[in-house]
């Protein structure tokens, strides 16, 4: 058997919207890994793939033993192991496997955990997690630089940065104090301008959700002045750090922070949503039953899923039903695949229907709800 190279992707929503509709004729095997920096040394690499290797071969054994991925598997640890365009500058790796069918290594920014699953589709709940969720934009403006950071707030990274030459920061001229100084704010308040026409272009290329201005207090009433209303209605919070000399490091680390508590506020007000159209017996779903039977007919417009919800069922690939038990799809009679991640399934039947999907992580709601719920369209 020979492999030609893999399919390279990276972990963004839109490539898990297409693996979330992507099927396979046989199985596929889906292993995920941390890159760390000794990834590097081929006796590492070698090691790490060989368990890697010895999880798949158990998980390929307890699905039921399907020859040909079995066969396969030291053809793709040799790829692996000598190709090395997959993981370089990558923290981790989603690869999917199907002999013949699907050979894709998705690269991340951040490291995941290591895992192998085999299934008649590519798992992607892991890559959910570091993909879903708001996108942030950052803008860091001084009196002379702007810079832009974009990304989700663990991943975020400097996109772009525009350096203005304000008359006068660096030499005073022979001109009257007064008109020099009107001529040096003249320049800053072009450089505001400028900055903030550049943010909005950021913004058509790319719809950010959240907007964070990093600035001088006496400079932010000037740049508020000048924020598009696409823009105020996006921010997020103002803060005060080392603009020319702060790491991006340091930045995360206060949009994280931002971030948490918006998501925290987020969270609630879905939950909330879901609360009320329960009680009301309206656009809303809760517990196993009553979400996959809405998942399966494309209804879902934000599937909830405790951080905690673990639990293996059925599903039917013809239909899209999905159950906690069973042989036969009660709808079209066809046979149910058993031991299904529904976490997973739930994920993709959600990103396939274009809906959202939201890992809840800081209210307890969901218990009552058996770990899930959904906020319907209809
Ligand atoms: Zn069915």
């Amino acid at each position: 058997m020979e492999l030609s190279a893999p399919q390279l992707s990276h972990a963004e929503p839109k490539t898990l919207a297409r693996l979330a509709e992507t099927t396979a004729e046989g199985p596929v095997l889906s292993l995920f890994m941390e890159l760390g920096p000794a990834f590097a040394t081929p006796q590492a690499r070698q090691s790490e793939l060989n368990s890697l290797m010895t999880l798949a071969q158990r998980e390929i054994e307890q699905d039921g033993a399907k020859k040909e991925l079995s066969e396969a598997l030291p053809v793709l640890k040799d790829h692996l192991q000598n190709d090395e365009d997959w993981w370089k500058d990558a923290r981790g790796a989603a690869v999917y496997f199907s002999p013949d069918e699907i050979f894709e290594v998705v690269r991340c920014l951040e490291p995941l955990e290591t895992k192998a699953e085999v299934s008649a589709w590519p798992h992607i709940e892991p890559l959910s997690e570091v993909v879903t969720g708001d996108l942030w934009c950052v803008m860091m403006i001084s009196r002379t630089i702007a810079r832009y950071l974009m990304g989700f707030p663990r991943r975020l990274r400097e996109v772009e940065s525009i350096e203005d030459d304000v008359r006068g920061q660096h030499s005073q001229g022979g001109w009257s104090q007064a008109r020099f100084e009107r001529s040096v704010e003249k320049d800053v308040q072009d450089h505001i301008k400028k900055s903030t026409e550049e943010l909005r272009e950021l913004l058509g290329k790319t719809r950010f959700d959240c907007l964070v201005v990093v600035t001088l207090p006496e400079m932010w009433p000037d740049v508020e002045r000048e924020l598009h209303s696409d823009l105020k209605d996006r921010l997020a919070g103002v803060l005060e750090l080392d603009i020319e000399h702060s790491s991006v490091d340091e930045v995360r680390s206060e949009v994280e922070q931002l971030a948490e508590v918006r998501d925290n506020e987020k969270e609630r007000g879905l939950l909330d949503a879901l609360q009320e159209g329960l009680g009301r017996g309206e656009r809303a779903a809760g517990g196993v039953t009553q979400v996959f039977a809405a998942l399966a007919e494309n209804r879902v417009a934000t599937f909830l899923v405790d951080e905690s919800f673990e639990r293996d069922g059925v599903a039917c690939t013809s239909c899209g039903w999905a159950g906690q038990q069973g042989k036969e799809c009660p709808v079209d009679s066809k046979p149910l695949r058993q031991g299904v991640d529904l976490k997973d399934w739930g994920m993709r039947r959600t990103l396939a229907s274009s809906g959202d999907v939201r890992v809840v992580k800081f209210h307890p709601d969901l218990q009552s709800q058996e770990g899930i719920g959904a906020i319907l369209r209809y």
